[in-house]
């Protein structure tokens, strides 16, 4: 009988398939003590296991095709830094030497230990290097017991066209799938910003994570759908079920292909108004995915990983080698570089500050307030962004502002290192513009405050959203409230427009909402005209807006933005579509 099991939709698309239930990781564990003279080959062995992890994963960093995500091999380089820290065998040789527990065991038994540190915290980025910990360290047990989804005897045959399920899947299993033809994954644990959720999504593979319990209603072999749109697992579907998921896959499909035709089509609407859509990156090598799809520049450059996984400040040479890759790489294409936005829920190493987070991180040290308290973090990311600046058009962006002082304040360092460049004939570009990011209400509502200091504005909505509905947007309990149509934050985003259309100071989107489908007749309709999102969803965006009336939308929304009529918005809303 067809039934649906339901998660979270991590990776979005429609598949079909067998079911394969990769083995539960801790079955085979077997705790058993060793004898005095296995000692030494059970750490033999051990360390032969943590080597043979990492020779899998050089094999696999190895056969990368050519057009996967530049992201695939730094997720393999991270597991491949931890496997060869020689701490990480340490205290499992202690436990196989003093407490003689087999290397299996001894193993899981760190395993655990770590992964109960890093479950009492509750940052995520703190929790995407718990699942590094545990996925390099179950390598490891894999390797110890001889399976892993790589090994299982067969794998390609049984794994080409299977829908795969397992407890949790590392990011090495996510390639994997690739090479293996998996068409589709669903694990009981797991979240969406997890790094497999990310590479899957990157690699295009529908997924859902968090379907718990879903082992004792799976059985391998049966057919399976996966609906990574909607986070829906339907097992054993009848005829009428498939027939409906077949027909929105083959939807889906010539959509694409279409979408795929406008990448060098200008972005206009349907009545001739130009809109500029550009990408946002976090590692530089993700603008290759952004000039894939004819984006017309980096409208977010996040250089938050310029700070993370180490305990001492990146030197100005690092933030500009960083800075030189991108703007050669994406050659003469505007570049907006966003100064640290480290604090909230982007965590560094607390060696890093020596400031502690805080009862509310989010509203605390963050960003622009840390950067200015800490010039040895910040002075040389300036200083290194206003080098970047010969190169090509590259523009500063500061997040979080509340004060038009620290504007103000950013603009008077830029103009003290320029002068001392000058002195030194370092050269930069003396027009290099600075902006600023509207993601604190009172920064939107006083917008006309900022536009007068700043030479653009970029709204952020994923921090407008949140410091305006007061929702922390990492906690899974209140994300139900997280609401881009909520009527105050139209406002904020359409006051913040008008005081840049006023002032002539141009104001794009970097948030997520800039990306949201449904959300780009809407933004039309206020006045947006230049979008940073995502590469995967760019084209998308723009198919939205060659199909937008820009004069329609705009008077309905102008009305929208008036109402205080919650029946009369919610009308005007479905007609803006
Ligand atoms: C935002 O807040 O919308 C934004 C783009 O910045 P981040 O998500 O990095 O905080
Ligand atoms: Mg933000």
């Amino acid at each position: 009988m067809t039934f649906s099991l339901h998660g979270l939709a991590v990776s979005r698309g429609i598949a079909i398939g067998k079911a394969h239930i990769l083995a539960h990781e801790d079955h085979d564990v077997r705790e058993s003590l060793i004898d005095l003279p296995e000692i030494e080959s059970e750490v033999a062995r051990l360390r032969a296991a943590i080597e043979a992890s990492a020779e899998h994963l050089r094999q696999m960093r190895d056969r990368i095709p050519i057009n996967s995500p530049h992201d695939v091999a730094a997720f393999i380089d991270t597991h491949l830094l931890m496997l060869g820290d020689p701490t990480l065998a340490e205290e499992p040789i202690r436990l196989i030497r003093e407490r003689r527990l087999n290397a299996a065991w001894a193993l899981r038994n760190q395993r655990d230990a770590i992964v109960s540190v890093f479950d009492q915290m509750d940052d995520p980025y703190l929790r995407t290097r718990r699942d590094d910990v545990e996925h390099v360290m179950n390598g490891i047990l894999r390797s110890l017991q001889g399976v892993s989804l790589a090994r299982t005897a067969g794998a390609e045959d049984r794994l080409q066209g299977a829908v795969l399920f397992a407890d949790d899947l590392a990011p090495a299993d996510a390639l994997l799938m690739q090479h293996h033809g998996v068409v589709g994954f669903v694990t009981e644990f797991g979240g969406p910003t997890s790094h497999t959720a990310i590479l899957a999504r990157s690699l295009g593979i529908p997924g859902i994570v968090g379907v718990r319990h879903a082992r004792r209603f799976l059985q391998s072999g049966e057919l399976l759908i996966v609906d990574g749109n909607e986070g829906v697992v339907v097992g054993e579907p009848d005829q009428r079920t498939l027939a409906h998921y077949r027909r929105r896959q083959d939807e889906r499909a010539r959509y694409s292909a279409t979408l795929n035709k406008l990448r060098r089509a200008p972005c206009v609407t349907h009545d001739g108004v130009t809109i500029e859509l550009q990408a946002n990156v976090e590692l530089p090598s993700d603008f290759a995915a952004a000039r894939e799809v004819g984006a017309q520049g980096v409208g977010l450059y996040r250089t938050e990983f310029l700070y993370m996984n180490r305990p001492d400040a990146p030197t100005e040479e690092e933030h500009f080698d960083a800075y030189q890759q991108l703007v050669k790489a994406v050659s003469g294409l505007p570049v907006t570089i966003r100064t640290m936005d480290i604090g909230g829920d982007k965590q560094v190493d607390p060696a890093l500050t020596a400031r502690g987070k805080g009862a509310n991180p989010a509203l605390g040290l963050r960003a622009i307030r840390l950067g200015l308290k800490e010039p040895t973090l910040f002075l040389p990311q300036l200083r290194a962004i206003i080098r970047a600046s010969a190169l090509g058009p590259v523009r500063m962006m500061i997040p979080m502002l509340s004060q038009v002082e620290e504007a103000s304040q950013v603009r008077e360092l830029v103009r003290g290192i320029q002068a001392e460049f000058s002195a030194q004939k370092i050269l930069f570009d003396p027009e290099m513009p600075v902006g600023g990011m509207i993601e604190v209400p009172v920064a939107a509502v006083f917008a006309d405050g900022f536009a007068h200091v700043l030479d653009f504005l970029s709204i952020g909505t994923n921090d407008l959203i949140q410091y305006s509905l007061a929702i922390d947007r990492v906690n899974d309990e209140v994300n139900y409230l997280y609401d881009p149509f909520n009527p105050g934050v139209l406002r904020l985003i359409s006051m913040t427009l008008k005081a840049g259309q006023k002032a002539r100071v141009p104001v794009s989107m970097c948030g997520e909402m800039a990306g949201d489908v449904r959300c780009t007749r809407l933004l039309l309709g206020l006045g947006l005209d230049c979008f940073s999102v995502h590469p995967s969803v760019l084209l998308e965006i723009k198919r939205v807006i060659a199909d937008t009336d820009a004069g329609v939308v705009r008077q309905l929304a102008e009305r929208a933005i008036k109402t205080s009529d919650p029946v009369k918005l919610r009308r005007l809303l479905e007609e803006i579509g």
